[in-house]
């Protein structure tokens, strides 16, 4: 996935022209504002944090939904699936690092709140995402989410950015999301 937030088009373009079709971005508006010429042109997926107040725009406007993490907008997605006749693919993000300004689920709930999706809110969880501290080694963060997801049957791991892809490949990342190190710095 290539994050394309905060870049201007002419970044992003010789990417685009190459045939790079898989964009990530983390607000709904500047996605819109960003991606609504060529929208049917590729796969666009929100990973950052996503107000209930904005789930209408996000299903309307996303493939992909990376920032499932707590069940009142579980239920307000779910609301949104069922009104609009579409469903984004959705992951969960886990908050591997326990960081109070970092979104996501805490480790410890992960089981539970994969559950509550799919039984409670009959949500498709297709996937996991972290963001691990980035003042630590990835490498734990990486295998905590590949073991959730493993006990839990979910098959896909949105994990790894411009610093530490690698390291998330080899950890089992089926996705990684890479910015700055395609498009230069924000
Ligand atoms: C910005 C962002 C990225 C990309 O980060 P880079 O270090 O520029 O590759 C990846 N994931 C999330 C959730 C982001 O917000």
């Amino acid at each position: 996935m290539a994050v394309s937030k905060l870049q201007p088009w002419d970044h992003i373009a010789p990417v685009f022209d190459g045939g790079q079709r898989v964009f990530g971005e983390n607000r709904v508006q500047e996605a819109k504002e960003r991606w609504a010429q060529h929208r049917g042109q590729i796969e666009l997926r929100l990973i950052g944090p996503l107000q209930t107040n904005k789930a209408r725009d996000a299903v309307a406007f996303f493939d992909v939904i990376e920032t499932l993490d707590r069940e009142k907008l579980a239920r307000v997605l779910a609301d949104e699936i069922q009104a609009q006749g579409k469903a984004p693919r959705l992951y969960v993000q886990v908050n591997t690092g326990e960081e109070p300004q970092k979104a996501g689920i805490i480790p410890a709930e992960a089981d539970a709140f994969v559950a509550a999706c799919r039984e409670t809110y009959g949500l498709n969880v297709e996937g996991l995402m972290c963001i691990p501290p980035a003042d630590e080694d990835p490498a734990p963060h990486f295998r905590m989410l590949a073991d959730i997801a493993a006990r839990n049957g979910v098959a896909k791991l949105s994990m790894g950015m411009s610093d530490d892809f690698e390291v998330a490949v080899a950890c089992g990342a089926t996705s990684v999301r890479v910015g700055s190190a395609l498009f230069g710095s924000r």
